[in-house]
């Protein structure tokens, strides 16, 4: 018999069908044992009576967890009782076929609860099982379904979803790269991506126009609470445009994102308030400034725009001028002279994007033109040369042809969070790692063999100090 979803049965009243899933939770009353069974859909009651006595005595047996396929006919329940509480509370299964698909050890913790009140170690170790919550499996289907709607968005607005490679060459977003040993050349190097900025530049130097993906990109950064090492963005890159076709795109997205998924949340302030940096340091004492009107209320959403970045900020730990944003970002000024002179005056044609005081993202018109490309890494510290050579992919796709061109990428998980009202991005993440980068249910980062390092001719140097 094929099987049907637990929320279908109420469909089926009066008909024999076949429901598969996990046993939720099981009372016994006397003689009667009822129990849940949970699938993917939701919940569904099963009533068991010693009618039949084979079964019965199995039913006894269920433990929770436990994986089963149930056979048996769909009951409208009595009126007292109805339960109101969940999707087929008015309907019952009366078994006549029970199967044992597996059985279950008991679970480390509670699944019932949103389980903010579990140790979080434990909950990523047993993720598997932490998923199997309410609370998390709703936060990874309203992923999916944000997910779908950029997608539909930005594809009905002529923009074509391209994946970039994930083995590549470093780009600088300001963290440090995770490194990939090529076993083929020996002694070189993959960076994972930081983003794929380089990449969308070269699509627009291709003449694509209107990119977009759903990227995933790798920062190696000191551990902070909530950041992951991975995570995903919205990437996005347009030629031909100006600053403001850009956010009013952005701005679209999300107002009819909001419209769609999330109705029952309020805009604050529609057009989207567009602040300078100069303006938020000074009314707000920061660059991502929480407009909402009223804190407390979980559905208020305050969309904000910052502009006008400075270009550069002074590192104190390299000891050098540093792109605010990248080196990819267009400075407001063409005159090379300037922007050598005096960096710390030059305004950079950037822009954030702020959600009730988390920045989801930023980007920025880009430098087109090799001169002021080559101004920019100078002032941060490269010899000509050198830039030139690390960057000679770009500079030369440049000298072909290359559109004005601007872009942008929006963090997904973050948005999550906040719309969500959740405290951190690592509950909305199927698979999140902790703060310091460790996988606990696959146990990475994890020690290789001999053999695959030598195949990569590395050689680890043991520090003495061991942890
Ligand atoms: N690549 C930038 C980032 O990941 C965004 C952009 O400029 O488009 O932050």
């Amino acid at each position: 018999m094929k099987r049907i979803l637990n929320i279908e049965t109420t469909k089926y009243v009066g008909k024999k069908m076949k429901v598969c899933g996990w046993v939720q939770t099981i009372r016994s009353h006397g003689k009667i044992i009822f129990i849940d069974l949970r699938d993917r859909s939701g919940i569904l009651q099963l009533v068991f009576t010693p009618k039949d006595e084979k079964l019965y005595e199995v039913a006894q047996k269920l433990r929770p967890e436990w994986v089963v396929g149930v056979e048996g006919k769909i009951k409208e329940r009595p009126k007292a009782m109805v339960n109101p509480k969940i999707k087929t509370g008015n309907v019952e299964l009366e078994p006549e076929k029970l199967e044992i698909f597996s059985k279950a050890k008991t679970l480390p913790f509670s699944i019932e609860t949103p389980g903010y009140e579990i140790n979080e170690e434990k909950r990523l170790k047993y993720r598997y099982l932490d998923l199997r919550r309410e609370r998390l499996k709703k936060n990874l289907m309203v992923r999916q379904k944000v997910i779908q709607f950029i997608r539909e968005f930005l594809i009905k607005e002529g923009f074509v979803e391209i994946e970039t490679p994930i083995l590549t060459k470093s780009t600088p977003e300001g963290a440090r790269d995770f490194l990939v040993p090529a076993r083929l050349q020996p002694g070189k190097f993959y960076a994972l991506p930081q983003s794929p900025q380089q990449y969308k530049q070269l699509l627009m130097v291709a003449g694509l126009e209107r990119y977009f993906q759903i990227a995933r990109c790798f920062r190696d950064e000191d551990a902070r609470a909530d950041r992951q090492a991975e995570f995903t963005q919205l990437d996005i890159e347009m030629s031909f445009v100006e600053q403001d076709d850009i956010l009013n795109l952005i701005e679209k997205i999300y107002i009819e994102l909001v419209k769609k998924i999330f109705p029952e949340k309020k805009i604050t302030k529609i057009p989207f308030p567009t602040i300078s940096y100069k303006e938020a340091m000074a009314k707000y004492k920061n660059d991502r400034p929480d407009l909402r009107k009223n804190k407390n209320d979980s559905n208020e959403l305050a969309f904000c725009f910052i502009v006008d970045f400075p270009m550069f900020e002074w590192s104190k730990t390299e000891k050098r001028w540093d792109a605010v944003h990248h080196p990819f970002t267009r400075p407001q000024t063409d005159n090379i002279n300037e922007i050598k002179k005096n960096p710390e005056k030059i305004l950079a044609h950037q822009y954030d994007f702020v959600l009730n005081g988390e920045e989801l993202g930023g980007g920025s018109l880009r430098s087109f033109k090799p001169e002021i490309l080559e101004a920019v890494f100078e002032v941060m510290g490269h010899k000509k040369s050198e830039a030139k050579k690390k960057f000679q992919h770009l500079f030369s796709a440049f000298e072909y042809g290359v559109p004005p061109h601007a872009g942008i990428a929006l963090g997904l998980d973050r948005f999550l969070a906040v719309i969500l009202n959740e405290q951190s991005i690592r509950e909305v993440i199927a698979f999140p790692k902790t703060g310091d980068n460790r996988d606990l249910m696959m146990d990475v980062p994890a020690e290789v063999t001999k053999e695959q390092l030598k195949e990569l001719h590395i050689k680890i140097v043991k520090s003495v100090n061991k942890q």
